[in-house]
């Protein structure tokens, strides 16, 4: 499991994190939903150890790992902006950070090709990302998350650069993803039909507070506020 307890994060005298509680349970896909600017990256940053938290625990497995840097969190997050290196095949993209963990050669070859078949990327490895459409890219940035096998998956925003039918098909295979792999996965989104569809749980973030956590139907039926109903796309 996942414990936010009584986490603030403030930049300078600004404060961007007013006390979050959460719990994440294994396997959980729990989708972040909220304003722009009420604090959802930033969480998600004090999660995969980008950054610390100004006061507050955050306790992965039942261990603290404030401070304990993002590589040895065992968890990898998927941006937004791709942020694939333009001069390295996909393939190269693929590997990099695992060769930075010194890892055996044989054993990166196996998770880049078990990643690679998965996102029907496979047939790719040799291209660069200028080679590559919207939706291929952001398959390779998940590839590039999958290969460290990680505990949990945090996702910001991963499908807002796509267009519609690209948006509707990545949403598919992300939730086919979390099927197949099992690993709890954090979520950032703007799009309802998202939260919607792919959350187990739904948390509903106002000004870096939490608003409301459920399950999509409860929040749709019985949201907490007008503020919720507005976010999940509830009859007001
Ligand atoms: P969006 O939906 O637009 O991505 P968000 O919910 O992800 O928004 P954050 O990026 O978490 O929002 O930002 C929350 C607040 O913290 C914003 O007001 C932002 O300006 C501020 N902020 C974020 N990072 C920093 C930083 N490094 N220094 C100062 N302020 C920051
Ligand atoms: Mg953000």
């Amino acid at each position: 499991a996942l414990e936010l307890k009584a986490i603030r994060k403030s930049f300078g005298d600004v404060d961007v994190i007013h006390g979050i509680d959460l719990h994440m349970e294994d396997g959980e896909f729990v989708v972040f939903v909220g304003p722009s600017g009420c604090g959802k990256s930033t969480l998600l940053r004090l999660i995969a150890g980008l950054d610390d938290p100004t006061s507050g625990d955050i306790v992965l497995q039942g261990k603290r790992v404030n401070g304990v840097p993002a590589s040895e969190r065992g968890l990898s997050m998927v941006f937004q902006s791709y942020a694939l290196y333009p001069h390295m095949t996909v393939r190269q993209n693929l590997s990099f950070g695992l060769e930075n963990m010194r890892m055996p050669r044989a054993e990166i070859d196996r998770r880049v090709e078990d990643a690679a078949r998965l996102l029907q990327i496979d047939p790719l490895l040799k291209r660069r990302p200028g080679q590559l459409s919207g939706g291929q890219r952001q398959r390779v940035a998940i590839g590039r998350a999958i290969v460290r096998e990680p505990v949990i998956f945090l996702f910001d925003e991963p499908l807002s650069n796509l267009d519609a039918e690209l948006r509707l098909q990545m949403r598919v295979e992300i939730s086919d993803l979390h099927a197949k792999l099992g690993n709890t996965m954090i979520y950032v989104t703007h799009d309802q039909i998202e939260a919607m569809t792919m959350a187990d749980r739904i948390v509903v973030l106002r000004a870096g507070r939490v608003e409301q956590v459920g399950k999509p139907l409860d929040l749709y039926n019985h949201p907490a506020n007008r503020f919720v109903a507005g976010f999940i796309g509830a009859p007001q």
